[in-house]
C-alpha cells in the first residue's frame, strides 16, 4: 500500500486576485464550509471581487438568511468566512443584532464603497452577512441544493 493515499481533492489550480489584508477569522465548531467552485462573488455594483465560494459558511445550518431590520426593510444575506474585498466602516453596535451574542459592523464593497453587508462580530468569532442583491456570482445557485 502507497503511503499517500488521500487524494488531492481539494487542489488548487487558481490563485486568488484578492487583496490581501491581516485578517484571522475563526471557525465555530457549528459551521461547516461549503466545497464549491472557485469563482469569485463581485459587487454588482462595480464588479470588484468580494469572496469566493470557498469562503462560505452555514450558519444553524444555511448559508443564506432572511432577516428585517428595525425600518421594516428585508434584507436576504448570505454568510462568508472571509470576504477580502470588503472594508468594515464605522463603529460596531449590538443593537437589533441578528445574531444573538454578535455585534455588527457595517460592510462596503473595498473599491465603490457601496453598502454590500455587515461583519458579525463575538468575542472570539467573526463573519460576514454579504446582502444577496448586492452580489453578482454565477456559481453558486447551481451548487446550493
Ligand atoms: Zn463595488
Amino acid at each position: 500500500m502507497p503511503v499517500h493515499t488521500e487524494p488531492l481533492r481539494h487542489l488548487k489550480t487558481r490563485t486568488q486576485q484578492l487583496p490581501s489584508t491581516a485578517e484571522r477569522d475563526k471557525l465555530a465548531p457549528q459551521r461547516e464550509q461549503h466545497a464549491l467552485p472557485e469563482l469569485p462573488i463581485r459587487c454588482a455594483a462595480c464588479g470588484h471581487p468580494l469572496a469566493t465560494p470557498d469562503d462560505a459558511l452555514t450558519i444553524n445550518g444555511e448559508h443564506q438568511h432572511t432577516f428585517i431590520n428595525p425600518a421594516g426593510v428585508v434584507f436576504e444575506i448570505r454568510c462568508f468566512i472571509r470576504a477580502l474585498g470588503v472594508s468594515p466602516v464605522g463603529a460596531s453596535s449590538d443593537y437589533w443584532s441578528w445574531f444573538p451574542g454578535y455585534r455588527w459592523q457595517l460592510c462596503n464593497c473595498g473599491n465603490c464603497a457601496i453598502h454590500i453587508g455587515w461583519l458579525f462580530i463575538a468575542a472570539d468569532d467573526r463573519f460576514y452577512g454579504l446582502i444577496c442583491g448586492a452580489l453578482h456570482d454565477s456559481g453558486v445557485h447551481e451548487a446550493q441544493r
